[in-house]
């Protein structure tokens, strides 16, 4: 290629980023007219955030958000955010108190109609992932501080992840779902503050600012205890548990069974994602059902070659020889 042609490549590589940008900013500003309110467009290399709060107080954001893309790159070796993503980078909307989500909630909601009563339960809660029609995750600042909304952040983002790998337009088991946003939460910001289990998502979640934020050391500490006295629930039985039957004990497990699994290496732990996807039942229904436990238990044996009490003995030996105990194990 002469001179020339290059630098029609490179006035193309330029004007194509110049119509995304501009088209990043129309969206806000159309979400702006929609909510009847002044939004500022921030887009980073992977995410378009739509603020409502002035960018310094959405720098946190911003680098929980890319860190976690981050993570999962290292982890996968997934390069094109475009895989999981589409064209669209996805929305992050950060407001400044629970109006602005509720607003930003009702201008989803009528412009995308994902599913009846949508609104209504989004705005049962904080802070919400969605992964179609249009991606995005939102929650808001009050109570939480600039700093402190990262970690809803970084978490939610992971939610976007493992629903868009090898999406299937249905739901997931909510102990792989929240123990892979609390295990990426944990890897980008070495804490965790877990605030989707217990009903974090229903009315519980105003308890939101009452919930202790936790050093992952501290965190596998509880799971080393957990293993060491025998008292972890089976595999088998965390399976089935919806988001609020899982405490904080099998959170711990879910999470640590997430690190085993990406521990194991060779890509293993999309594969299990991507096969137990592939054998999930068509029909979209929120409760646990036989045919959602089958295709867990028949993708874990097609990935790591285990039942899922073969899983439970070997994340008890890997999680002895890995995790230290500590004086002061998270309690909870
Ligand atoms: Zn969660």
């Amino acid at each position: 290629m002469n001179c020339a042609q290059w630098s029609s490549v490179m006035l193309l590589a330029l004007v194509s980023a110049q119509a995304q940008a501009q088209d990043a900013s129309a969206e806000v500003e159309s979400i702006g007219t929609g909510m009847g309110t002044k939004l500022e467009a921030l887009e980073s290399d992977h995410f378009l955030f739509v603020l409502g709060v002035p960018r310094t107080q959405a720098q946190p954001s911003v680098q929980a958000a890319e860190g976690a893309w981050k993570e999962f790159s290292a982890f996968s070796g997934v390069t094109d955010s475009g895989e999981l993503f589409g064209s669209k980078k996805p929305l992050v909307g950060l407001f400044a108190a629970k109006a602005g989500y509720d607003k930003f909630a009702e201008w989803y909601g009528a412009t995308y109609k994902p599913w009846p009563g949508f609104v209504d339960n989004v705005k049962r809660a904080v802070f919400w992932p969605q992964p179609h029609p249009r991606i995005a995750t939102f929650t808001h600042l009050r109570p939480n501080t600039p700093e402190s909304v990262r970690n809803v952040i970084a978490h939610e983002v992971g939610h976007l992840l493992i629903m868009r790998w090898k999406y299937h337009n249905n739901f997931l088991p909510p102990w792989l779902e929240e123990g892979f946003a609390c295990w990426i939460e944990a890897k980008t910001l070495g804490r965790s503050n877990c605030y989707c289990f217990a009903g974090g998502y229903g009315d519980r979640a105003t308890r939101l600012d009452k919930i202790n934020d936790i050093e992952w050391p501290r965190w596998k500490a509880a799971v080393a205890l957990q293993v060491k006295g025998n008292h972890d629930k089976a595999l088998k039985s965390i399976i089935p548990m919806t988001l609020s039957d899982l405490s904080a004990a099998e959170m711990g497990k879910a999470w640590s069974m997430v690190d085993w699994m990406i521990a194991q290496g060779e890509g293993k732990f999309l594969k299990f994602v991507e096969r137990m996807k592939a054998l999930w039942p068509k029909d979209i229904v929120f409760e646990h059902s036989e045919a959602k436990g089958t295709a867990q238990e028949k993708a874990l044996q097609e990935v790591f070659g285990l039942d899922p009490e073969g899983i439970d003995k070997a994340w008890r030996a890997w999680v002895g020889a890995n995790y230290k105990l500590l004086k002061e194990p998270a309690r909870k």
